[in-house]
């Protein structure tokens, strides 16, 4: 059998590759630059560690409060606890140059194939998949044979665009990393801080999250608003410049996140998982783990299908993951348009984080990953605090905030 292919060797490449590779799969992983660092604020809930068996000594730091500003600079402060408190409640703060580094050298330990090249050409027929990369270090071009191709190759994915699909549409999200003095380092480290406000993101929100030596700050925006990133994050810094005191920036980075999924993932002998597919959660622009997730899932569906690589087997995967999760990804697209959509609804977000019943299941489905029903009694108190917030931010005398 030929190897399957796999473009692109960060989370979502490496967990597909480990995945087959361990299933004794042959399998190719295709990386075109293996120093490159992808910028990401690295917040992973503790069921990634569980479920991918990621070493707790790759956690940078844990927080376990998360506190989220509002425009006019009102807090929600919360507890990183679910529905009953247990052990692993936290939030870890990972480094991807540690991270990805890591998980791909699994997959190659398991025995998957790595090559550091960039995909350039790729054409699928009744054969296979035929695929043309440019190796970095040679500069030469070359082709490689495959059973079938996964997608791992992130927001701009040539893999999708050479099997001719539209690209999706995404916001930019752009950080800094930022080495404190040690007195400022100490007001950062217990939480992740989120910041709302137009000024330092009209649709989306701006973050600082601690490191153990370093803070990532950072914030993102929709599409169309790319030129004005850099302005965005200055307000960010100026906001929050008393606490960044004496700080110095050693890396600044920014890349797109996608906003919205793609409804096919799955082709003939071709499967995207990860930001290729867009599988990136609205609200809170988590990634990390929902590429790492269909990633294992698409790998799992070729080892089903194998060796059927037809568009009926591995719709499967499509299927299954639009099943299980597509009332999530609906929601949450929702929630971010409704939260964020301007500055009087912000406020309102932030009032809503306040209430003990949101945060407790908000923590509980991003932690653990569990869509736990939520009592009727539980759900009219939320109700009840929500629109009790809408009434009191559109009243007349807070007109000021339009
Ligand atoms: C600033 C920022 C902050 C973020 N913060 C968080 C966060 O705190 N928590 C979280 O969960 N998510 C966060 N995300 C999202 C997260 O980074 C992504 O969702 C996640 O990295 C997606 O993983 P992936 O494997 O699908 O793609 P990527 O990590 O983007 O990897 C794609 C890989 O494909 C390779 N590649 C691309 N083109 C080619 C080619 N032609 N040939 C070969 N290889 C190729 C790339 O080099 C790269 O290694 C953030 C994103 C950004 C931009």
């Amino acid at each position: 059998m030929k190897p399957i292919l796999v473009v692109g060797a960060s989370v979502g490449g490496s967990t597909a590759a480990n995945t087959l590779a361990d299933a004794g799969i042959p399998v190719v992983m295709l990386e075109r630059d293996l120093s490159w660092v992808k910028p990401c604020g690295g917040a992973l809930p503790p069921v990634a560690f569980e479920e991918f068996a990621i070493p707790q000594s790759l956690i940078s730091r844990k927080v376990s409060k998360a506190v989220i500003h509002s425009p006019s600079e009102r807090k929600a402060e919360i507890d990183v606890v679910g529905l009953e408190e247990r052990a692993n409640d936290y939030v870890a703060m990972v480094c991807r140059e540690d991270l990805d580094p890591y998980l791909r050298q699994r997959a190659v330990n398991q025995g998957a194939q790595l090559i550091e090249g960039k995909l350039v050409d790729l054409s699928v027929d009744a054969d296979g998949v035929t695929a043309t990369y440019t190796e970095k270090n040679s500069k030469v071009q070359k082709t490689l044979k495959a059973e079938a191709v996964i997608g791992a190759d992130g927001a701009y994915s040539p893999t999708a665009r050479l099997l001719g699909l539209p690209r999706l549409p995404y916001c930019i999200a752009i950080q800094e990393r930022i080495r404190l003095p040690g007195d400022k380092m100490a007001l950062w480290e217990e939480a992740a801080h989120l910041y709302l406000g137009e000024e330092v993101s009209p649709d989306l929100y701006a973050w600082v999250f601690p490191k153990s030596d370093h803070v990532a700050v950072g914030c993102g925006a929709g599409p169309g608003k790319t030129r004005e990133m850099r302005q965005l994050l200055s307000n960010l810094k100026d906001r929050i410049a008393s606490d960044l005191e004496g700080g110095e920036t050693f890396i600044e980075e920014a890349h797109a996140l996608p906003i919205h999924p793609r409804k096919r993932m799955a082709f003939e002998r071709a499967m995207l998982v990860g930001d290729a597919a867009g599988l990136v959660a609205g609200t809170s622009g988590e990634g990390i783990y929902w590429a790492m997730k269909s990633a294992a899932r698409a790998a799992e569906t070729l080892i089903e299908t194998l060796p059927d690589t037809s568009l009926a087997a591995l719709r499967r995967y499509e299927q299954r993951w639009w099943k299980e999760y597509g009332t999530m990804y609906r929601f949450l697209q929702w929630l971010q348009g409704w939260g964020y959509g301007n500055r009087r609804q912000m406020e309102v977000f932030t009032d809503m984080c306040r209430n003990h019943h949101v945060q407790q299941f908000t923590f509980e489905s991003y932690m653990h990953k569990q869509m736990t029903p939520v009592p009727w009694l539980s759900q009219m108190q939320m109700t009840g605090d929500i629109i009790a917030a809408q009434v009191r931010h559109y009243l007349p005398t807070q007109r000021a905030w339009t």
